[in-house]
């Protein structure tokens, strides 16, 4: 219809309050879905948890006809549209999951326009009968998400993303809006290059968040590290801790309460009334803290978690700025906290490799982490690594809200640590054929004569104890340094430590080695702790 500007943005708030019940629209979304709404296409990358859904909802409510909304994530449609259909939102979807009959009446809705919102999976797309259908009703807008699986060389790169230009030929006046929420420039311009958007307008908003501090300590006792952290920071708010196990998981809560901390778990484990009464306590309560698997938090929409607090490392840096983005969603002043330490990596290699999925999906978890670890190790200001990583450097400086703004960490020349410590690999490799993990490269370097140095006349190598200049602290520093920096990996079941291409530099002292100064002693609390 012949809606004006003015008109369809009225329109749009009249939807957002009576249908969606929220006040306002939020950053970029009402300037988003005026732009749509009066027929323009529109390229949105925005963060996860950052409302990208209503800059697509709405203007399919608004616009006559049925928005045809494409997502590769099938296993969330039925999700979706439950929770449109609470909201009285006339929609459906269509995927492999369906049999005939239900897809027959999607159909049959779609044709009697009775839909508002029909989502379908990229695949569905290709096919002439799907193309057909849709040119036998009215289309409101096109929402393409996921948009970066349409970039060729990204890491979610789909085929079917491919054959999504012929819906701006075969429908050259409907709307069409692409959304993500990892895109560097050069995938934004993929985007709008392979989805044959030329005329869109960019939106993007910005992933700071500078009401969180981000804080990365090196991890020594952490269930001792983080009582004091509460204690000290944040007694009484409400926060979430993050752990890897369900086992860590239980043991960090009754940790807690027992200190006096009340606290609740929270993981897949536990059965479905306890997990909704601790859920609903959270969002109720004033200073609960859940401490929680990360199958917590999806859709939880709390907007005074003062903390956020990880006691394991997440799996990537878009897992961490998600997890990390529930606290302060009130815009006060929140914290972002981690303890982390070599056995996390060793860890979480250890579960890439042992893991499912092939070659190229490890190697892809590989990357993942080995991004996060750049974080971790920085000794730049977290929050312009974090930007640099979706692609929004230019714009940050030191941001003077995080730990490495605000207590720049010292460096020290590692150079020769690190040639001790690869040589040391090396001769286990070449003299003896072995390959061991850090603990036992630690010990050789120190000099300790264990029981496993003795059994494995370690003391009678030449580089036994020629580490003695430096604690065993220090030694566990300037091997998670060489890993973050690529300088050395960790392979197998058993977290054996390994060369890589890049050691040899190291190795013929082609290259110096600034490493960061750990500190000396590990910040465990000031107060009392009962175990
Ligand atoms: P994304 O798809 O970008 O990850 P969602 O669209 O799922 O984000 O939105 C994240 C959360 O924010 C949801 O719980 C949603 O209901 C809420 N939300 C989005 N926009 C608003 C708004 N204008 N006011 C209040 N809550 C909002
Ligand atoms: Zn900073």
């Amino acid at each position: 219809a012949d809606t004006t500007e003015t008109l369809g943005e009225s329109e749009a708030l009249a939807t957002l309050h009576r249908v969606f019940g929220y006040d306002a629209f939020r950053g970029e979304q009402e300037a988003i879905v005026e732009h749509v709404v009066a027929g323009g296409d529109a390229v949105v990358l925005m963060p996860t948890g950052g409302g990208k859904s209503l800059c697509y909802q709405i203007p399919a409510l608004v616009r006559p006809g049925t928005g045809v909304v494409v997502s590769p994530l099938i296993a969330l449609m039925q999700d979706q549209v439950d929770a449109l259909r609470a909201l009285g939102v006339r929609a459906g979807f269509m995927n492999s999951t369906q049999d005939f009959d239900e897809r027959r009446v999607v159909e049959a809705e779609f044709l009697a326009g009775e839909l508002d919102l029909l989502y379908l999976a990229p695949e569905r797309l290709r096919l002439d009968t799907t193309l057909d259908l849709l040119s036998r009703a009215k289309i409101s807008v096109f929402a393409i998400d996921e948009a970066h699986c349409v970039a060729q060389w990204g890491h979610d790169f789909r085929p079917d993303y491919l054959a999504l230009s012929l819906l701006g030929e075969r429908w050259p006046d409907v709307p069409r809006i692409a959304l993500t929420a990892t895109a560097t420039r050069a995938t934004h311009r993929e985007i709008t290059q392979r989805l044959g958007m030329p005329e869109a307008r960019h939106f993007e908003a910005s992933f700071d968040r500078p009401n969180i501090q981000y804080r990365i300590i090196a991890k020594a006792d952490p269930r001792k590290q983080l009582l004091s952290f509460l204690r000290e920071e944040h007694a009484g708010d409400a926060g979430i801790v993050y752990c890897l196990s369900r086992n860590s998981v239980e043991k960090t809560a009754e940790f807690l309460s027992r200190n006096g901390i009340e606290a609740v778990p929270y993981h897949a484990g536990l059965d479905a009334g306890t997990r909704a009464a601790h859920q609903s306590r959270f969002l109720r309560e004033e200073g609960l803290v859940v401490v929680a698997t990360i199958a917590f938090g999806m859709g939880i929409d709390k907007p005074d978690v003062r903390f956020v607090a990880h006691l394991d490392l997440p799996k990537s840096v878009e897992g961490y700025y998600q997890e990390t983005g529930r606290a302060g969603r009130d815009g006060l002043p929140s914290t972002a906290w981690m303890a982390y330490g070599l056995q996390d990596v060793v860890q979480q290699r250890k579960l890439i490799q042992s893991g499912e999925g092939d070659e190229a999906f490890r190697r892809r978890a590989a990357t993942h982490l080995d991004s996060m670890l750049a974080l971790c190790e920085t000794v730049q200001c977290r929050r312009s690594q974090l930007l640099a990583y979706f692609g929004q450097d230019q714009r940050t400086p030191a941001c003077g809200n995080c730990d490495t703004c605000l207590a720049p960490p010292e460096t020290w020349d590692g150079t020769v640590a690190a040639q001790k410590l690869l040589s040391t690999v090396v001769r286990l490799q070449r003299e003896r054929g072995q390959k061991f993990g850090a603990v036992q490269i630690v010990d050789i370097l120190l000099g300790r004569r264990t029981a496993k140095v003795i059994q494995f006349d370690h003391d009678q190598l030449s580089v036994f104890g020629i580490g003695e200049d430096l604690s065993d602290s220090e030694w566990r520093g300037v091997v998670r340094q060489l890993l973050a920096q690529g300088l050395l990996a960790v392979e197998g079941e058993y977290g054996t430590l390994v060369l890589t291409e890049a050691s040899g530099t190291v190795l013929r002292r082609e290259r110096e080695v600034p490493l960061r100064k750990e500190p000396p002693k590990p910040a465990v609390s000031r107060s009392s702790a009962s175990k």
